[in-house]
């Protein structure tokens, strides 16, 4: 790649060919492990205004938030972190309606609302027992 030449992309929603930033593509190429002809693609498609790819953009902002959420929850249990992220793209993705967690005496419930937000719902149950 020269540095005067100008790199196209095809967006892999609408497939339309765009013109994309020489040094995004060499970020992507390099972050994402990517051939230059895949990560002018990957560019594209990440930065075209398509109504598919700004919908992907949007979901990939909700799932950064959710994402954040649960590291600050689960910051001292990477396997517990692990899990929870899985349930939170999973039902992100529409694979499950709904996933619930218990932990300890947390239960959490992960699903999505009518804006397709992701939505978590913590309830914490603490029940005195006696047993004489
Ligand atoms: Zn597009």
């Amino acid at each position: 790649m020269s540095e005067e030449q100008i790199i196209y992309g095809v967006c892999k929603y609408c497939g339309q060919a765009r013109a994309v930033e020489r040094l995004e593509v060499l970020s992507a190429a390099k972050n994402f492990d990517l051939s230059d002809e895949e990560a002018a693609d990957y560019v594209a498609s990440e930065t075209c205004s398509c109504e598919q790819a700004k919908a992907q953009a949007t979901h990939k902002m909700k799932l950064q938030a959710a994402g954040a959420w649960a590291e600050n929850v689960f910051e001292n249990s990477p396997e517990k972190l692990q899990a929870v992220l899985c349930a939170i793209k999973a039902v992100s993705e529409h694979h499950f309606g709904r996933i619930t967690i218990k932990s300890g005496k947390y239960l959490y419930a992960f699903d999505t609302d009518a804006h397709n937000d992701i939505r978590v719902k913590t309830k914490y149950t603490d029940t005195q027992e006696e047993t004489f």
